[in-house]
């Protein structure tokens, strides 16, 4: 048999839920090792597919947060997860969050998919600022910003903003690593069940072997690939496209505080827009994103499907239904340059994340349902207690 090493807990995949998960477990006292390989960036990737390549859905500069959610569930995982930023950001020192507020602009009806997502702020008694459809004055302080005159326009101030995700993992990654935790940069290519009580071996693409007795699979996308779990889990893989407008300099330094956007549009090709300010990314420049549900999204369901989907550059179909809303929501700003890149959304039947055993001593942590980079810290830390109550 070859070389084994032995923790109490193997986390696999050190996304946005797992690397919270490693956290939390490392900080209680738990031996853990965590398995992932480095996040793939679409605009440096090699064209080749290895057969058990994986990718996540954090590879992009930011991701919108704010106390505003999709329902009340939702919104007291989220709420947890923000108030623990700050403490996060100073035991790792590593800055994620910028409190940049956030607008959202519906019809007061919401938009015939989608409920108002303003009567959710009411409601929960969230602090925001209101301006009814047809009251322009928050342009007073967003003039480059546009909405239509038919939408209502909340403002949720900080600590909405956006996260830096993969500054989010670093952090998370920097105190696991502090506690006494493992981080492997490797792919998980099997979880065998040893025997009742025996643990696990999980098995790496570099050919490694791990024995734990608890395993918490963290995978996103993934997890019903490459052999880590017996059963499948009831997951919807959906492909998701963003835009990247380049601005320039000037406008950077301009725009950088405007708050984040989500959007009830009207139309049929896209749905649910989001949008975050100028965000420098890897390549030294800076972009404005802006993401929504479109008419050409498909939903893979093989691993080949979703490698694939990751590794060809989106065509310009995406760039002709994204472009225009993006330049509609900026009248005035020139962008210098447009880009598209992929990603893949992972739904739920119930559209809650999925935090559950699956077999004695399995938890499934996975099911973001395109909005679990917000509130990865809570979603992490349930899969935690939950790992330990097995
Ligand atoms: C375009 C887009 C925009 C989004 N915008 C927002 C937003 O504004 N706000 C928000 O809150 N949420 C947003 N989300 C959702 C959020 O990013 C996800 O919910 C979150 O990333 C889910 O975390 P996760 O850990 O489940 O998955 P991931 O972050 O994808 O992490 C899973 C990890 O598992 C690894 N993995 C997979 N298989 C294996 C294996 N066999 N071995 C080892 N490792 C493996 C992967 O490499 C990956 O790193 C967005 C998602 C997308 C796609």
């Amino acid at each position: 048999m070859p070389d084994c090493d032995t923790t109490e807990v193997v986390v696999v995949g050190r996304g946005m839920f797992g690397s919270a998960a490693a956290r939390h477990l490392s900080q209680g006292g738990v031996d853990v090792i965590a398995i992932g390989p480095d996040v793939f960036d679409p605009d440096h990737g090699s064209a080749t597919i290895d057969e058990h390549d994986v990718f996540s859905s954090h590879n992009d500069e930011a991701r919108l947060t704010r106390l505003q959610d999709r329902d009340e569930a939702w919104a007291q995982v989220t709420a947890r997860a923000l108030r623990d930023y700050q403490a996060l950001e100073d035991a790792s020192g590593v800055d994620f969050h910028h409190d940049v507020g956030c607008l959202i602009a519906s019809r007061p009806v919401g938009d015939g998919r989608n409920p108002d997502p303003i009567a959710h702020l009411r409601e929960r008694g969230i602090i925001h600022e209101y301006f009814g459809s047809g009251d322009r004055t928050w342009a007073g302080r967003w003039p480059r910003l546009d909405f239509p005159a038919t939408h209502g326009v909340a403002f949720e101030p900080s600590p909405a903003g956006y996260i830096r995700p993969k500054r989010l993992i670093a952090a998370q990654e920097t105190l696991t690593r502090r506690n006494g935790g493992t981080l492997l940069t490797d792919t998980v290519t099997g979880v065998h069940r040893l025997g009742a009580g025996a643990g696990f071996e999980i098995v790496t693409a570099a050919g490694r072997h791990v024995r734990s007795s608890k395993v918490v699979l963290a995978a996103g996308a993934f997890t019903n690939f490459n052999g880590l779990i017996e059963t499948p889990v009831d997951l919807e893989l959906k492909t998701e496209v963003v835009v990247l407008g380049e601005v320039t300099p000037a406008d950077t330094d301009e725009l950088a505080r405007y708050p984040t956007v989500k959007y009830l549009n009207d139309g049929d090709v896209l749905d649910a827009i989001y949008m975050t300010p100028p965000v420098r990314y890897p390549d030294g420049r800076s972009y404005v994103k802006m993401g929504a549900n479109t008419c050409l999204d498909t939903n893979p369901a093989d691993l080949a499907t979703a490698q694939r989907w990751f590794r060809t550059a989106t065509d310009d179909s995406y760039l002709e239904l994204l472009q225009p809303s993006l330049q509609a929501l900026w009248p005035d700003v020139v962008f210098t340059s447009f880009r598209t890149r992929p990603c893949i959304v992972t739904y739920t039947p119930d559209r809650f994340p999925l935090i559950a055993e699956a077999q004695p001593g399995l938890v499934v942590a996975t099911g973001g349902n395109g909005g679990g980079a917000k509130g990865s810290d809570a979603w992490g830390a349930m899969a935690a207690d939950l790992i330990l109550g097995s």
